[in-house]
């Protein structure tokens, strides 16, 4: 997309920039952007770091660097908080959300940059009230470089699927933001720059329904003053679809995407990985009703429980297409370090750690037949005939139950025509599937759908390569764990020796 540089906005680090003392000056680096420099590692008292799983290589090379200018480092987020025993190199370590420990830290640094001798443990034990999180530092960072910004609205999920471990790191207890709160963020990201779509983070949306109904209300009464320029997009459960009430507003709102997690079409899996919540309704029903209010919705399904057979490829390929949902993260199984799946799989003896394989887990089937049913699957659904199909239901089905209230901005009209032209000519003229794109593309166009035509055009071109790279090889199965980076890492080197 023309101008933008990264996916999302990282909401961890702007989070906690607006939490240091306002006499501290910060420099706020995204490295999926572009990586420090020598100049900025130079410039700094002290390195503060965020990371997943995935990142703990990227954590470790910046914490070398850091060290090799002779300079303090301080870890935070995910991966520490839930595994500290995988960065013993660092200075401080902070473990657990904002709260006494991140006040422990700030004293700290203030006394001294001095690396301590031993590496210093901080743990919150008392959390920061979310209603009073200061609005995220989005100042520091230029938000028109991003697709999508970020927002948080609430922590935390009442349910405990086995896999999961949003449960451990954030409570069962949903906590949620004030509405007031979150439409002074949302005027924080409009003032400096953003123009969404903006994105809420929050484990579960509708994690405690009646707190999810108060916002929704604001965000209405927010989107009819600002002029219906911004679209939300969210993650819920499916059990969102009994919520009409919250659906009515999400639409008054804004929302044009949820993501749910389904995990498996297969209710004895659902069962076993304790995901009972998804057996309420028929699943496809619920999408039908989520539709119906004018939302997409995106899912994720994962390859490798327990109760998989050789048939269950087929099983998935036969549910997106009843689904119609075009875009799906498909993902192997990986136990997470400290989750219910990670313990009962160490009880077993079923951990492996092998670098060459895409997960942790010694499956119940031989993991090429997992791994080949995973590929299988993604080269069904993401084939450019099966991708664009859905998305046509979806501009029949889906599209058209959105209201009608929003009026693209100057800027939108500008970036709109830009993306418009790369489309037609990278996908419609030089693709190799252009057959098939115009066939969908070209009534969407002559009717002036272009809203449409941009959505499917920049999603499906960005998922038919993606599931290309999968099949052959190149993309990674699992985006959780802590799988064989090499690819990613000899990338990072050359980026660092450039
Ligand atoms: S997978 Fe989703 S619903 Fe399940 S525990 Fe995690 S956040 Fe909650």
């Amino acid at each position: 997309m023309p101008g933008i540089k990264a996916f999302m906005t990282p909401l961890g680090l702007l989070q906690i920039a607006a939490y240091l003392p306002s006499k501290w000056e910060i420099r706020l680096i995204d490295e999926n952007m572009h990586l420090a420099t020598d100049a900025d590692y130079e410039w700094a008292d002290a390195i503060l770091i965020t990371g997943m799983h995935a990142q703990r290589k990227q954590v470790d090379a910046i914490n070398t660097r850091a060290h090799s200018f002779g300079k303090l480092t301080v870890l935070g987020g995910p991966s520490v908080s839930r595994c500290p025993e995988y960065y013993p190199d660092l200075d401080i370590i902070h473990m657990g959300e904002l709260g006494d420990a991140t006040d422990k830290l700030i004293e700290y640094i203030d006394n001294s940059v001095e690396r301590p001798a031993d590496q210093i443990r901080l743990q919150t034990i008392e959390r920061l009230p979310i209603e009073n999180f200061p609005i995220p530092a989005y100042s520091l960072l230029n938000l028109r470089e991003y697709f999508v910004t970020s927002v948080q609205s609430s922590s935390g999920c009442p349910h405990q699927c086995e896999f999961c471990d949003v449960p451990g790191l954030y409570g069962r207890a949903p906590r949620s933001k004030q509405p007031d709160q979150v439409i002074a963020e949302l005027n924080a990201i409009m003032d400096h720059g953003g123009r969404g779509p903006i994105y809420f983070i929050d484990d579960d949306f509708i994690a405690n329904p009646k707190a999810a109904l108060n916002l929704l209300s604001s965000l209405v009464e927010w989107q009819h003053r600002n002029g219906h320029k911004i679209e939300f997009i969210c993650e819920a459960t499916i059990s969102l679809a009994q919520h009409t009430d919250i659906l009515d507003l999400m639409r008054e709102a804004g929302f044009m995407m949820v993501f749910c997690g389904i995990e498996s079409p297969d209710p004895n899996t659902l069962k076993a990985i304790h995901k009972e919540h998804n057996l309420r309704r028929p699943i496809i029903e619920s999408i039908r009703t989520i539709n119906s209010y004018g939302i997409e919705v995106s899912a994720g399904i994962i390859f490798g429980f327990d109760t998989d057979t050789p048939e269950t490829s087929e099983a998935v390929v036969q549910f997106v297409r009843e689904s119609q949902i075009p875009l799906l993260t498909i993902n192997l199984l990986y136990a997470l370090p400290n989750t219910p799946l990670y313990y009962r799989l160490k009880e077993e003896g079923r951990l492996v750690e092998d670098p060459n394989r895409g997960s942790n887990i010694a499956f119940s089937l031989p993991y090429e037949t997992v791994l080949g049913g995973w590929r299988k699957c993604l080269h069904e659904i993401y084939s450019p005939h099966n991708l664009l199909k859905r998305f046509l239901y979806q501009t029949v089905h889906t599209y058209p139950n959105r209201l009608s209230e929003r009026k693209p901005t100057l800027a939108d009209l500008v970036m709109g025509t830009r993306l418009l032209g790369g489309i037609l000519w990278k996908i419609g003229c030089r693709s190799n599937y252009r057959g098939e794109f115009w066939k969908v593309i070209g009534p969407l166009l002559r009717s002036g759908r272009i809203e449409d035509v941009l959505h499917i055009g920049f999603v499906g071109h960005h998922l038919i390569n993606f599931a290309r790279g999968c099949v052959s090889g190149e993309a990674e199965p699992c985006f959780y764990g802590d799988p064989n980076r090499s690819a990613f890492n000899s990338s990072y080197s050359r980026n660092l020796n450039r």
